[in-house]
């Protein structure tokens, strides 16, 4: 039987940037059940189009995480920009936030906007879910006008079934005073107000993180099938490997079954998003690099624009359709549906589709809410005891960026190995700060 001390599930992120913290001489072996690495971050380039699976783009909070991976890319890869979106209501433009942006809607949604804000009730750090949050903090006109609808459409759920903090640091929060001082001092900043794309997509950033790793431990159409726990041993579609530590980007409900740990299936609960990635014969009139659909009568929620960031002649756009787990998908039906809206929404005029590409994200948000939360925790908690550490936003079942991605496997590698790694360590960032101080 083969055998490592570090078996690691999935050559997305996650378990690229684990390989990469782990201590140099390391025993450890990556399985991947595709052909290729990434996951989710992963690029297709076609007909002269440069497309991901969806909008990835990248904001970096820690400076050392951006300067590893830039370290092992070519120079000049990467575009900074300055983000500029926008939200389509009416017909017409509103500069996201929504809720900070109230005073650029036409005057009688303006009012009742701000007539609801001033007028809300309930205390919304103790609402019971995501939208009673959004009715106690923001008021009903700002809620049922953007907040609900939009939310609905990309999560594909009851709002209510989501906790309070369910999108967490990702929700542009904006109290009283914030929005009444964006009317005349117009500051939209947000987590994402500058961002980064590689000029090859996302997957430049796989590659630089594939740098420094030995290619021959990781085996690409080699899928986990089964765990042993208790007896330490995987069991994938080519072979035994008898492990110490198990680290997997898998979905975290799949994880269960594949450990044989018995649960209530039913609390686990996500939605998948339909991607298409459209690619045109000339540019279109927006600027914005995407823009926001909370209306109902068009189906995707969100439309993103490549070439308004690669600054090229021809449009090329992503657009985001949020479904159900178990909704079908329909993907040639549901093109003509997806030009047909996207010419209702103004984007397109006669356009002619040149080239498009399909890809469904599954699962793509987890629904962060309800007792499946605690089932996680615990169940999280108890494997990461018997040596099976589930990371990654998958594996760790939450809404996170591929950032946040990377400190987590490097903050596990560290707890596990001792070893700090090339990246900071989150205790030497407490100390630098603590010394910065
Ligand atoms: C619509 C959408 C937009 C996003 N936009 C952004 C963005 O703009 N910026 C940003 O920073 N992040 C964004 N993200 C988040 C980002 O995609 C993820 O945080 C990141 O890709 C997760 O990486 P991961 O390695 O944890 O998981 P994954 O990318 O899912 O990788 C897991 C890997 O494990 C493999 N695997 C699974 N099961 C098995 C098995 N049984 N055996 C072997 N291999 C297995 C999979 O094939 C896959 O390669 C977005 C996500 C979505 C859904």
């Amino acid at each position: 039987m083969d055998q490592t001390e570090y078996l690691i599930v999935g050559a997305g992120v996650s378990g690229l940037s684990f390989a990469n913290c782990l201590p140099p001489g390391s025993d450890w072996q990556c399985v991947e059940q595709l052909d290729e690495p990434g996951g989710y971050c992963r690029t297709i380039h076609q007909d002269g189009f440069v497309w991901d699976f969806s909008g990835h783009f990248f904001h970096f909070r820690h400076p050392e995480v951006e300067a590893f991976l830039r370290a092992r890319m070519p120079a000049d890869e990467v575009f900074r920009v300055d983000k500029q979106s926008s939200i389509l209501f009416k017909g017409a433009r509103v500069d996201f936030p929504f809720q900070k942006n109230i005073h650029q809607l036409p005057k009688d949604d303006f009012i009742e906007c701000l007539h609801d804000l001033y007028f809300r009730e309930g205390d919304a750090d103790a609402a019971e879910s995501f939208e009673a949050m959004l009715y106690a903090k923001l008021g009903r006109g700002i809620t049922e006008k953007f907040l609900k609808p939009y939310n609905e459409k990309l999560y594909a759920c009851d709002l209510a079934s989501l906790d309070k903090d369910a999108m967490g640091r990702f929700f542009p929060h904006a109290d009283v005073a914030d929005i009444i001082r964006n009317m005349r001092n117009p500051d939209n900043s947000s987590y994402n107000a500058h961002f980064t794309y590689p000029k090859g997509g996302a997957i430049e950033y796989i590659k630089a993180l594939l740098h420094d790793l030995d290619p021959a431990r990781i085996h690409y159409e080699e899928r986990l099938v089964g765990v042993d726990v208790a007896a330490k041993i995987a069991t994938t579609t080519r072979r035994q490997i008898r492990f110490e530590h198990l680290v997997s980007s898998a979905p975290f409900p799949k994880m269960l079954n594949l450990c044989a740990v018995e649960h209530d299936a039913s609390l686990y609960s996500w939605n998948k998003v339909l991607v298409y990635n459209l690619g045109f014969d000339r540019k279109g009139q927006d600027v914005d690099h995407w823009i926001y659909i909370p209306e109902r009568d068009k189906v995707f929620y969100r439309v993103g624009f490549y070439d308004n960031i690669f600054a090229t002649p021809r449009m090329s756009c992503y657009v985001e359709i949020g479904l159900a787990a178990d909704a079908p998908v329909d993907v040639e039906g549901t093109l003509p549906v997806v030009l047909a809206d996207l010419k209702k929404a103004g984007i397109v005029t006669d356009h002619e589709l040149v080239s498009w590409h399909s890809v469904v994200l599954d699962p793509a948000y987890v629904h962060v809410g309800g007792p499946g939360q605690a089932d996680f925790r615990a169940r999280h908690a108890a494997l990461h005891e018997q040596g099976v550490h589930c990371v990654g936003r998958y594996g760790a079942w939450k809404y996170c960026s591929i950032e946040d991605n990377i400190l987590e496997a490097r903050d596990l590698a560290h707890a596990l190995t001792g070893h700090p790694s090339g990246l900071l360590t989150a205790a030497d960032e407490v100390e630098r700060a603590g010394a910065e101080a």
